[in-house]
Parts: structure tokens; sequence; C-alpha cells
């Protein structure tokens, strides 16, 4: 991440696992130590991953949590810049055969020491480089979100579907032991039915060049960076998808975002009569958390987005505050174990397809200055 507020938000990740005043006093903090939550392969292998796009999150999350996971090993990386190649190569042991560079990336199909390839790239180059990886014959990760478009998350799953391989994206929050307790929650009922949700997710952008706020690579603005979160908790929780959808955007700043939305608020409407509430913005920090409010009480994480640190409470008492964990590393752990036992990927292209659609709905939604149904 090359922006100053993505600088920032990683900063604000660590201070909250660091114990930032967010909820409670230092004294009463956790350890720091990360934790893979174990899963349960009937076999011991590493699977070779190739990591497309060496930019701030391949950088300071992904590279670091895979040497924590027990079947994965970081055998490659696909760069434009060679001096970063160079790096790269000493820092983690990659031999010269395994560099590849975005128009060299498809001769990786004679490359046994890959099995995935992550893309790890702007938004709408994620189509490009999976498609790529699924022509060498390699597995694909995507990072979230999937593309910019319906058409293009289509493109994706077919191509990866063609090739015979598995395709994840990079959901991590389905993976973040503070929402898989609060999924519980909803699922068992444990508080009553939940009624209303509320999701709220958002940084202050800093450079204004950047990539993010550019529509072509971007798609568009803080609702396909960081409103798909809420969205994905949304989800999460009622176990269903949204029927309707009202959005508004506001923009306070029409020359940094002139490409891309700045603040978006939504409401959605779920089969089971749910609905929610969510904001999202790229012009003010302190916006992270999200609560359920159910029939005999309430739940949420605050802060729930973050790569560490997240917290919550319930509203008969207990912390929400399970054992911290690396989020990328258990999500890449779970990825290599579907592949390793042939099982399907809770966070599969399809999923990363559906989103996108609904992220459509609301820009639809905005631009016509009406609710759409779905
Ligand atoms: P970044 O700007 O730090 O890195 C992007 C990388 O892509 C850089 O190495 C850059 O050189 C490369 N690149 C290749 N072609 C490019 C082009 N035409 N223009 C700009 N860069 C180009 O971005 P990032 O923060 O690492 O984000 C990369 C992807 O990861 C995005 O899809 C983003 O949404 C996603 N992301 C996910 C999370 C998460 O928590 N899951 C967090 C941050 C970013």
């Amino acid at each position: 991440m090359s922006s100053t507020s993505r600088r920032d938000f990683v900063r604000m990740s660590a201070l909250a696992v660091a114990g930032a005043p967010l909820v409670r006093p230092l004294g009463s903090l956790p350890s720091i130590a990360h934790r893979v939550t174990p899963t349960t392969s009937r076999q011991e292998k590493k699977l070779g991953f190739a990591l497309v796009g060496l930019g701030s999150l391949s950088t300071n999350q992904i590279a670091p949590a895979l040497q924590k996971t027990r079947n994965c090993r970081l055998t490659g990386i696909v760069t434009g810049t060679p001096s970063k190649a160079e790096d790269w190569k000493k820092k983690y042991g990659i031999p010269d055969k395994n560099v590849y560079d975005y128009k060299t990336m498809n001769r990786m199909a004679d490359n046994k020491d890959i099995d995935i390839v992550y893309v790890v790239t702007p938004n709408a180059l994620h189509l490009e480089h999976a498609l790529a990886a699924a022509s060498a014959g390699k597995h694909v990760f995507c990072e979230k979100p999937m593309e910019i478009s319906v058409e293009r998350c289509q493109q994706m799953v077919d191509a990866v579907k063609k090739a015979g391989k598995m395709l994840g994206v990079g959901y991590r929050c389905q993976f973040e032991p503070n929402h898989l307790e609060c999924v519980r929650l909803a699922k068992e009922k444990v508080l009553g039915d939940v009624k209303v949700i509320d999701a709220n997710f958002g940084f202050a952008m800093g450079d204004p060049t950047q990539w993010r706020l550019k529509r072509d690579l971007a798609g568009g603005g803080s609702l396909m960076d960081v409103g798909i979160y809420c969205l994905q908790t949304a989800r999460m929780l009622t176990g269903e998808d949204p029927i309707w959808i009202n959005a508004a955007e506001v923009k306070t700043d029409a020359v940094k975002f002139k490409e891309v939305d700045e603040t978006v608020m939504w409401q959605m409407k779920f089969p089971s009569g749910v609905v929610s509430n969510s904001v999202c913005t790229y012009n003010a920090n302190g916006l992270a958390g999200f609560r359920a409010a159910t029939t005999r009480g309430w739940f949420g994480l605050e802060p729930a987005y973050f790569y560490g640190g997240n917290r919550g409470r319930r509203s008969d008492g207990p912390e929400i505050n399970m054992p911290p964990t690396d989020q990328f590393a258990t999500e890449l752990e779970d990825f290599a174990d579907c592949i390793i036992n042939k099982r399907q990927t809770k966070v599969s292209g399809e999923m990363g397809l559906q989103d996108v659609k609904f992220l459509t709905a609301i820009y639809e939604s905005i631009k016509k200055g009406r609710p759409v149904t779905i």
C-alpha cells in the first residue's frame, strides 16, 4: 500500500493489536502471539504460493502470514519492479526460476514449485492475472473485491473451473474468530433473533494519486474497498442474500473523489425480515464496527475489521474476545487444506461474484435515486 492513509490504517490495526484504548484498559490485553486455527488435512504437504503484485498487502501481511502456516510456502513472485524482485529473492529464498513479471507469468505452467497463484494487484487487474494463472494450470486465490463487474467475476469463475482448479477470494473476516463467534450467536439465537444490523467501515484516504481513486483500476471507491466488509457482515450474520437495497452517496471533496465514491450509506432488506444499515467512507477514521440488534439484546464488534485486536461485547455481559489469530495465515492454510483434501472453500469465487452483484446494485440505487430489488 503506497498511500499514507493505508499506512495509517495498518498502523491503526497494529495499535489495536497492541492495545490502543479502543475498548478496555491495557492491563487486560491478551497475548499478541498469533495462533493459526488447526485444520484437518490428511497429509502433511506444503503447497507453493506465487504472489502477484508485491505492494503493501503482500509485503506486510501475506508474505509474513505464509511463514506461519503448516501447509503453505512462498515459492514464487510476479512483479513489474526488478528491484523488488531482488529484495524478495533474498528475504524469502526465492530462486530466479520462480520470479516472473506480468507478461511472463503464463510460463508458470512448467513450474512445479507453484501450486497456487495469489492475485494481490489493483481490483481491475484481478481478472487478467487470474486468467493467466488459470491458463498455466494453477489454483487461484484472489483479493477482494474479486473484480469490478459481475461479468468479469463470471469470466474468472469460468476460467478457473475450465482449468479444473480451485478459486478462492480473500475474505479474511470469514476466518476471524470474533466474527465466527458472532455468526454462532446469530445462528444459535443465543440472544434471540437478529433483527437489525448496523455495520460501518472507513478510513481517511491519504495520497490523492493512488490507484484506489482511479475508476479504471479500482472500479469504485470506499464501497468497493471497505463497504464490502459491511456487506459481508450482513450476509454472514443472516446467512442470506439481500433482496432490496436503497443507497445514497455523499461527496464533500469533488476533486479528490472525482472518479470514485467518497462516502456511501445504504440499507438492505433480507428475506427473513432482517434489515441492515451501513456507512462506508474514504474521508474519516474511527468507523470499523458492527452491532446486531436482537429480540432479546444485542452483540457486536468494535473494532471489527482490523488485522488484529478485534473484539466486542454482548448485551448479556461477556466480552467477545477470542484468542488472536493471523487472519491471513488462517485463510491461506484453509485454502491449501481445501486443495489437499479436495473440499470446497467457503470463500468461493461464487461468493465473490455475488458480493460484486450486490455492490453493483448499491451503485445502481445511488444512480437511480431510488431503492432497487434484486
Ligand atoms: P498496493 O497499491 O499496495 O499494491 C498493488 C500492487 O500492484 C503494487 O505492487 C503495484 O506495483 C502492483 N501493480 C501492478 N500493476 C499496477 C497498476 N497498473 N497500477 C498500480 N499498481 C499496479 O495495493 P494493496 O493495498 O496491496 O491492494 C492490492 C489488492 O489487495 C487490492 O485488490 C485490495 O483491495 C486488496 N486488499 C485487501 C486487504 C484485505 O484486508 N484483504 C487489504 C488491503 C488490500
